[in-house]
């Protein structure tokens, strides 16, 4: 069996910037699962991994634009406090906010006075990632995963 739309695919993967530090891996913890095909990972990622067999091992150079885009300044707002919801003006907590394309969740990154700095780009935005990857199993999809659009159980979608 290979890797091909509406496959559940497990892997192993060590993910590291440009400067070769490690930003996340799933060594030590349980391998990834996602559902082929249903964008549940970065599409870099995704497109290498098409057509591959268990066992397979692979390094992977994915471009912002095919992983968590591109870094953009318009999502660094500043904001007057009040705006926000009551005790989220603190460094690091996450809001939820409008904006002209809906709502989306930004990060605070400052507060000084009145105004709070907050961020809505992916911590991973405008970087180039490095995955080392080994697929470690492949199986069809249960129907509820397929009506989901996501993998339900060990390493996958918890609700
Ligand atoms: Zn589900």
């Amino acid at each position: 069996m290979s890797i091909s739309a509406q496959r559940v695919v497990s892997f192993e993967y060590t993910l590291t910037d440009d400067a070769g530090r490690t930003v996340d891996t799933s060594r030590g913890r349980a391998p990834l699962s996602y559902l082929h095909g249903a964008g549940n990972i970065v599409a870099g990622l995704e497109k290498a991994l098409e057509g591959q067999a268990i066992g397979a091992q692979l390094k992977v150079t994915v471009s912002p634009e095919e992983g968590y885009g591109l870094h953009q300044p318009g999502l660094i707002r500043n904001v007057p406090v009040r705006k926000l919801p009551s005790g989220k003006a603190r460094v690091g907590t996450r809001v939820q906010l409008q904006t002209s394309s809906g709502p989306h969740v930004f990060v605070v990154k400052s507060v000084k006075g009145d105004y709070a700095q907050v961020d809505g780009n992916h911590p991973l935005a405008g970087q180039t990632l490095h995955f080392d990857v080994e697929v470690v199993d492949i199986r069809d999809p249960t129907a509820e995963e397929l009506a989901h659009g996501h993998v339900h159980g060990a390493g996958g979608h918890d609700h």
